[in-house]
């Protein structure tokens, strides 16, 4: 897939290592930004049935005229739609509206833990899997209790867990846990929504250094973690720059200095907290 390395998920599925998110892209955007990331090279796509824009990622890949086998497309189960048929009403409903046979890697996008919904939403996930309908099944936002729920009670390990991590919340012991049960670690907003993080005067520093960009340094500290990273943006330039991060390499030294950034700095909601439907 364009010289994207990949990851092997833990039922053999290979997933590329970057790809392109499209949170709060407005739909009338999508077509245009997803266009773009596929002309740079990227196959990989992470939507969510919440950000509102599926239609819009199913009419640029279907544009694109790239075969099916050769993108991986990833979305979400909303919250309001968990629990077990109203989970796989929630997967055909996406499926059409993003123009696919079948989805690459299907997530339930947070745990609402106070809604009690989510092992059986996880046994939906696992139905679809079965019946050959998504390649492989994951979450998002899950902490190490809800991770250890669904395996203990449902018997299948997630391939994948799509959470908050970058520099200033590195998330080093939700990452050993997922290394001790063969969970992918997927990182959501990998740039800090392009915030104060890009701004930071260490990840400057490295970044003149090897003559690159503070994104492009984030996203390789990235990469050589192993994590998958989905990094967003409409802007043409930036969709290039940060798919241009496979020819320079962070040494052990820039290594110890991003790791000193950590300061359990969350953007989005605590998972253990956020219930909304
Ligand atoms: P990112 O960390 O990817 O940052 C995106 C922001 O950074 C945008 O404002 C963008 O601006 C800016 N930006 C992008 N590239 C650069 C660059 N090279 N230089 C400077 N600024 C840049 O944030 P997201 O929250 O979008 O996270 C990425 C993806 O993760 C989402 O799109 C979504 O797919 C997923 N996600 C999943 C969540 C979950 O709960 N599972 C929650 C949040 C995100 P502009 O677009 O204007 O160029």
């Amino acid at each position: 897939m364009s010289g994207v390395p990949t990851v092997t998920l833990n039922n053999g599925v290979a997933m590329p290592q970057l790809g392109f998110g499209v949170f709060q892209v407005p739909e009338d955007e999508t077509v245009a930004a997803v266009t773009s990331a596929l002309e740079t090279g990227y196959r990989s796509i992470d939507t969510a049935a919440i950000y509102g824009n599926e239609a819009g990622v199913g009419i640029a890949l279907e544009k694109s005229g790239i075969p099916h086998d050769e993108l991986f497309v990833t979305t979400k189960v909303w919250n309001a739609d968990q629990g077990y048929d109203k989970t796989l009403a929630a997967f055909d409903a996406s499926l059409e509206k993003l123009r696919l046979e079948r989805i690459d890697l299907y997530l339930i996008h947070w745990p609402t833990p106070a809604r009690e919904l989510y092992v059986d939403t996880w046994k939906a996930l696992n139905k679809l899997l079965g019946d050959g309908r998504v390649r492989a099944i994951g979450v998002s936002n899950f902490q190490e209790s809800h991770l250890r729920r669904v395996i203990d009670e449902v018997g299948v390990v997630p391939s994948v867990n799509q959470i908050e991590l970058h520099p200033l919340l590195q998330q080093e012991k939700l990452r050993a846990v997922h290394a001790e049960l063969g969970v992918r670690t997927e990182a959501w907003s990998p740039l800090g929504q392009g915030g104060d993080l890009l701004k930071n005067p260490v990840l400057a520093e490295i970044a003149a250094k090897h003559g690159r960009s503070t994104a492009q340094v984030v996203l390789r500290w990235h990469l050589q973690l192993g994590n998958v990273v989905i990094p967003k943006s409409v802007t043409p330039e930036r969709i290039a720059e940060n798919f241009d991060v496979f020819g320079f390499e962070l040494d052990a030294a820039d290594i110890e200095r991003i790791a000193t950034l950590n300061q359990n700095g969350r953007i989005g909601p605590d998972p253990d907290e956020f219930n909304a439907a």
